[in-house]
């Protein structure tokens, strides 16, 4: 017969103490232990480094039976259960790159209740072996980390999370943590609806503990992509003597090519991909992490679990596909709480590739449409006339005033009135609709209000439109950042599969003439302020 794991210590601030050698839990760390210890269920929604692991590893110390924690990130699963076991914590994982034998040995030890912690891939638990394993013995609580990964509106689904919604049902009376460093309040609410998390069949509902997504001592800067190289290369000059950094980039080329130009700059900067070999690799990530002043260039394979407090800056040359990309990227900088830079150059054609990515990818429709609501929204934050960090707090569920630390708070961006481009844009979108019943998108209703003349202008004879050529005064490009800005603020919206543009909710009072629409004049193309009709 199975044996459930001892319990280690008698209190949480024992652990606490003991295993990490802190005298003391920060944040909701006390009431998020207290909650799951007692026996309830949790939903943590925490910034990265705000200290998650502590939350389920101390009630597996404290509670009988052995805490089961489910992570996608195998790779990190290793270097995690080393560092418990370096602490005197009895931990194990099972997973898909260990041989049968292994397996065999850590579920030997978990039905003898020598375990306190066991890590599972999320793939394991939709095993009907695994779990009649685990039900043979005893668990103290159910951890589900970097739970957004059961949104399917997310960045990062994972299908086999799908399968954790009724955890519950399998392992009756066992306490379960939803835990994530990344979610929106839609993304909160899907998940612990899909978790079974909301107290289904009159159960009690999970208690939820939302830290602040705020990261006071990072200064975010994002600025028009002009010559991205020698743009980055003045930013990293600007930063202290010897300051470490990221600078993310999206391609395995791009990361090779920066890195060897920085090089060149006289940086001690080294690359970081998922194509190099391992022991490159392994090589690069460890003079990073024990060496000052090593600027990694690298793609978002490098970051994952990477603890290194005192990273000064982290730049994009390259647009995050999201804003939780974004935001889990930039994270990276300051955890030690020193002033600290996230630093980003977007253009248009980074929109262009990632418009052109989406549209190649193999998923399908819904999955594109999704895709291509994450760049609209992560175009929002660059082009905002607004506080970055406010916009970004808002995203994350997170309301916020203007908080001085950020490049549009510190220097107000040069603006100048789109009120009369958003009017012969969204009369035309009306005009279409109503004398046609008709929709396009962006590049067709641009071509209209350039006047171009094209095969579908001709065919849909769209040069008989009111608004046919009334739009000369602007480039194609300054017309494409008028579009994303209305997007931006609900002005506009885009629809279906297509995205064929719509009058958003602000559009009325831009038809009015009653709301101002300032749009920002760096990230068009050479706007004129004025209007000036050029070709
Ligand atoms: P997350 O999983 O939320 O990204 P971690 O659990 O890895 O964060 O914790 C981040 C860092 O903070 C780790 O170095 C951890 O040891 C440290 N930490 C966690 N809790 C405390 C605490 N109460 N006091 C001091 N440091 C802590
Ligand atoms: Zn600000």
């Amino acid at each position: 017969p199975a044996a459930a794991a001892p319990a280690r210590f008698a209190t949480p601030a024992d652990a606490l103490r003991t295993v990490y050698g802190y005298e003391s839990f920060r944040g909701d760390q006390a009431e998020i232990i207290d909650q799951v210890v007692s026996g309830g269920d949790a939903v943590v929604l925490m910034p990265t480094g705000g200290g998650k692991s502590v939350c389920y590893q101390i009630p597996a110390l404290v509670r009988e039976g052995t805490g089961l924690v489910v992570s996608p990130l195998i790779a990190l699963m290793h270097d995690q259960v080393d560092a418990l076991r370096a602490n005197g914590v009895n931990a194990a994982y099972l997973n898909s790159t260990q041989s049968a034998a292994e397996r065999a040995d850590v579920e030997r030890a978990y039905l003898a209740g020598e375990l306190d912690l066991v890590y599972v891939a999320p793939e394991r638990l939709s095993s009907p072996a695994t779990t009649r394993l685990l039900q043979r013995g005893a668990l103290s609580v159910i951890a589900i980390d970097e739970a957004h990964c059961v949104s399917q509106w997310g960045h990062d689904f994972r299908p086999d999370y799908l399968a954790l919604g009724d955890l519950g049902e399998r392992f009756p009376g066992v306490p379960r943590m939803a835990l994530t460093a990344t979610a929106t309040r839609a993304t909160h609410k899907e998940l612990t609806e899909r978790l079974h998390l909301d107290g289904p069949g009159g159960t009690p509902a999970a208690k939820h503990f939302v830290a602040s997504f705020d990261r006071p001592n990072i200064q975010y800067r994002i600025v028009p992509k002009v010559d991205p190289r020698k743009q980055l290369v003045s930013f990293i000059r600007s930063m202290p003597e010897g300051a470490a950094g990221i600078v993310y980039a999206l391609s395995r080329k791009s990361v090779e090519q920066t890195a060897t130009y920085l090089a060149a700059q006289g940086f001690d900067a080294l690359p970081y991909h998922a194509g190099l070999p391992a022991e490159v690799r392994a090589a690069n990530q460890a003079r990073f992490l024990r060496e000052g002043g090593v600027v990694m260039v690298a793609t978002i394979a490098f970051g994952m679990g990477i603890d290194k407090p005192d990273v000064r800056f982290v730049a994009h040359i390259d647009l995050p596909k999201s804003v939780e990309g974004y935001y889990q990227e930039t994270g990276r900088a300051g955890r030690d709480g020193e002033p600290s830079v996230a630093w980003m150059a977007y253009g248009l054609g980074d929109v262009v590739q990632q418009r052109r990515l989406i549209d190649q990818s193999p998923g399908d429709r819904t999955f594109k449409m999704r895709m291509g609501q994450h760049l609209d929204a992560m175009l929002a934050l660059c082009e905002t006339v607004e506080c970055r960090r406010q916009n970004l707090l808002n995203y994350f569920g997170q309301e916020s005033g203007p908080c001085g630390n950020c490049d549009t708070c510190l220097e107000k961006p040069d603006t100048f009135d789109g009120l009369v481009p958003a009017q012969k844009l969204l009369s035309t979108i009306v005009r279409l609709k109503r004398e046609r019943n008709q929709a396009f998108g962006a590049g067709h209703l641009i071509d209209i209000l350039r006047g171009s003349s094209n095969d579908r202008i001709r065919q849909q004879k769209h040069d008989g439109l009111a608004t046919y050529g009334i739009g000369t005064d602007l480039s194609d490009q300054d017309w494409r950042s008028v579009v994303r800005q209305l997007l931006a603020r609900g002005i506009l919206v885009a629809q279906g599969d297509y995205g064929t543009l719509a009058p958003g909710e602000a559009a009325g009072g831009v038809l009015k003439g009653e709301t101002p629409v300032p749009l920002r004049k760096d990230t068009m193309g050479r706007v004129s302020g004025g209007g000036r009709a050029r070709k």
